[in-house]
């Protein structure tokens, strides 16, 4: 028995079915395997983390998130042409490889492969669900509190949890 709501702070373990406007499955999160997160804290989009406001245990719904409340509006300024020659070592490039590219600051970025004309490479930094409406059938699987430690960090820890290296020097 518990009157709790999904709500700011709260770790919620979510059933999902995410599709496209097409009806084609993205990627679902199943008994076996829920989504677990803490709540309010931009761990999840924020058009499906809105949405769940208010839910209870057991408690199904379907959410239509318009992409600039999911992965944002695709942006043709995000592609770059990069020349083969420019690529690492024994790299062979395929349309759909996701590669991970350090900018001149070092920063990490991913893109994927979207095309390769003689000796250049298309890379496309945007989400691979940029400019997508997103359409979740979620389920409220359980709902806890969550722990001091978990609300310092903004995130869950659960059972075969790695932390992230922010706070490494805490074990
Ligand atoms: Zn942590």
């Amino acid at each position: 028995m518990s009157d709790q709501t999904v709500s700011q702070d709260v770790v919620v373990s979510l059933l999902y079915r995410l599709t496209l406007d097409d009806g084609s499955l993205v990627e679902e999160s199943t008994a076996d395997d829920p989504l677990v997160y803490l709540h309010g804290h931009d761990n999840i989009i924020p058009g499906l983390e809105n949405a769940l406001n208010g839910m209870v245990v057991g408690e199904q719904k379907q959410v239509s998130v318009e992409a600039v409340d999911a992965y944002g509006e695709y942006e043709p300024d995000e592609v770059d042409e990069v020349p083969v020659s420019e690529l690492p070592d024994g790299l062979e490039p395929e349309v759909g490889m996701v590669l991970a590219v350090h900018d001149e600051d070092g920063e990490e970025d991913v893109a994927q492969i979207t095309g390769i004309e003689d000796d250049v490479i298309i890379l496309d930094f945007n989400h691979p669900l940029a400019g997508q409406r997103l359409h979740f059938d979620v389920t409220i699987a359980e709902l806890r509190e969550a722990t001091a430690e978990e609300l310092e960090h903004g995130h869950v820890h659960d059972d075969d949890y790695e932390d992230d290296e922010d706070y490494e020097d805490e074990d």
